[in-house]
């Protein structure tokens, strides 16, 4: 549509707008041909049980294979697809894609495979009729899910967040606070919600090494969540140095470069086979089994 805006009763056009819209609607209209065209892919990265080294579950992460720009990723269209309401078909997508992928995932040690909903999605009464449809057609389990939500997600409109995520715990998904500590809400809050897990921002986790601030803030997170009956995981284990610091602080899971990347299912399969050999020495090295 054109631009116009008001100024002193006459109609004045704004090339800058003009232009703007027209990007939008062309990034629209070449995401919703990516589904078409068979360009997303779905990414998968594993997560440890820290205790003994074991592969519990994969994060599904979307990346958008563009025939131009190359493997595209989800920073660069997440926040635009929020924006437009794309996201909710996006959702849909991953959650088939997982299911499809689940007893492949079995294969490689994965008990559950988590997916990450935006505030789009909780807004929408119907996901959790419509995430069971797929589901059953794959013949899956909601118990075999976890369903990552962050806290400003939820604080958009908690009321009417708050009830779709009910809906979803009576069926049986398991539901996660994804990048905990980046938001403003408090355990308090959080732990009214029937949620059962919590991620510590990478954040946190990358600069504990470093930070005596950020160490106290993952270790006081993993007291916390635990003694309120939270399983606790922490995203951006980077190296082996903050793999045993957990380990030590008692962190249930774990989720970052150090056991691995994000990798299209076939390649998870490659590194599940290997990693089923490693965890015991990786574990051993850090010398922590007291
Ligand atoms: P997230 O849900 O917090 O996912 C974790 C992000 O941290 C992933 O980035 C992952 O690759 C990255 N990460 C994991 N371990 C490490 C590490 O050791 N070091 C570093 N530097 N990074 C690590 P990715 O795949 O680029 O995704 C970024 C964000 O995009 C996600 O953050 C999530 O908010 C969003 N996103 C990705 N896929 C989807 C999707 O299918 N749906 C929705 N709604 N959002 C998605
Ligand atoms: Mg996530
Ligand atoms: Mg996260
Ligand atoms: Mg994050």
């Amino acid at each position: 549509y054109a631009a116009k805006r008001q100024t002193g009763g006459a109609q004045v056009y704004d090339p800058s707008v003009d232009t703007a819209s027209a990007q939008t609607l062309s990034l629209l209209s070449e995401l919703r041909r990516a589904v078409d065209r068979d360009e997303l892919r779905l990414y998968l990265q594993p997560k440890i049980d820290i205790a003994t080294g074991v592969v519990c579950g994969a994060e599904a992460l979307v990346r958008w294979q563009h025939p131009e720009r190359g493997l595209v990723p989800p920073l660069q269209f997440i926040p635009f697809a929020e924006q437009t309401g794309f996201i909710r078909q996006l959702t849909l997508w991953m959650v088939e894609q997982a299911a499809a992928a689940q007893a492949a995932l079995a294969r490689a040690n994965v008990r559950r495979v988590s997916v990450n909903l935006s505030t789009r999605d909780l807004m929408d009464q119907e996901l959790p009729d419509k995430l069971d449809e797929i589901l059953h057609r794959h013949r899956a389990k909601a118990e075999g899910f976890c369903l990552e939500i962050t806290e400003s997600a939820i604080m958009d409109d908690p009321a009417r967040a708050e009830a779709t995520l009910n809906q979803l715990a009576s069926r049986g998904y398991k539901l996660s606070i994804d990048d905990y500590g980046t938001g403003y809400s408090s355990l308090a809050y959080l732990r009214r919600l029937p949620v059962s897990e919590l991620k510590i921002d990478k954040s946190f986790v990358m600069g504990m090494e470093r930070s005596s601030g950020d160490a106290t803030i993952v270790r006081s997170t993993i007291d916390l969540a635990h003694n309120l009956g939270l399983t606790v995981v922490a995203e951006g284990v980077e190296n082996e140095a903050i793999l045993k610091l957990l380990h030590g602080l008692k962190c249930d899971e774990g989720q970052g470069y150090h056991m691995s990347k994000p990798l299209p299912l076939a390649q998870f399969h490659d590194w599940a086979q290997r990693w089923q050999v490693v965890p015991p020495q990786v574990l051993a090295g850090t010398e922590l089994a007291s």
